[in-house]
């Protein structure tokens, strides 16, 4: 059975990170790997401590995690993290990888530092794909348009983007991949209410797409049906 290298935060709540990448790689049918790269104590207070994991812990991590199909990073708390994630990558050089660039917990807590923000950007030459909402996006570029963050993004080294329309208003929720094909448009009705762990379950369905074989538009058409059908579920 082919397997999903997911990289991340744990949250105690399970409501999102890596408990929740786990239900999605298994929903899938597929493998899971994981690497820890903090710990996260997270309840109705919101996130009430954080603690990243070691470097020599994180790349231990990741080099046990044998032959993987896709690769996927979430929370990566800081730059000596993100540091560490590269130099492991450096071994799996032909999986996929896709970065959910987690910058904050919807209750307002950062899960990236500032420098660690700046590290982020040495990981995009590696994805194939990077999966801002539009709050992310804006911080990375200083821009307000998913075509002048795209091509930010797209200069920095991603190979793709996918704009997600979650946090914008409207009927819809569209999300626009920029890739080198052009740019693709995905709708879906705006879902009433929030649901944590949003971010990571599409970024994990992409994942598990590419893993089976699915391209970028089909894996990204895919997985925002997987979405719906889990919040509507
Ligand atoms: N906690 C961890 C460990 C995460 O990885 C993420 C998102 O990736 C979050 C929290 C944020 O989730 P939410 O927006 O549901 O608070």
């Amino acid at each position: 059975m082919k397997a999903v290298l997911a990289i991340g935060g744990s949250d105690s709540s399970c409501g999102a990170g890596l408990a929740r990448d786990l239900a999605v790689i298994a929903a899938h049918g597929l493998t899971a790997r994981i690497c820890v790269t903090a710990v996260t104590a997270q309840g109705a207070g919101g996130v009430t401590a954080s603690h990243p994991l070691p470097p020599d812990l994180i790349a231990a991590q990741i080099a046990a995690a044998g032959p993987v199909a896709a690769i996927k990073t979430g929370m990566l708390a800081n730059a000596t993290v993100i540091e560490s994630v590269i130099a492991a990558l450096r071994a799996l050089p032909d999986a996929p990888l896709v970065i959910d660039p987690v910058l904050r917990a919807s209750s307002g807590a950062a899960l990236l530092d500032t420098a660690g923000v700046a590290a982020l950007r040495k990981l995009f030459p590696r994805a194939a794909l990077l999966t801002p909402n539009r709050p992310e996006a804006e911080a990375l570029t200083g821009e307000t348009t998913p075509d002048a963050q795209a091509a930010v993004l797209m200069r920095q080294g991603a190979k793709a983007v996918l704009i997600k329309g979650g946090h914008a208003d409207g009927a819809d929720a569209t999300d626009l991949l920029f890739a080198a094909t052009g740019c693709h448009s995905f709708n879906a009705p705006r879902l009433p209410g929030t649901r944590r762990g949003t971010g990571c379950t599409l970024a994990t369905a992409i994942v598990c797409g590419l893993a089976q074989g699915q391209g970028l538009e089909q894996a990204v058409a895919a997985a925002k049906a997987y979405l719906t059908a889990w919040w509507r579920g």
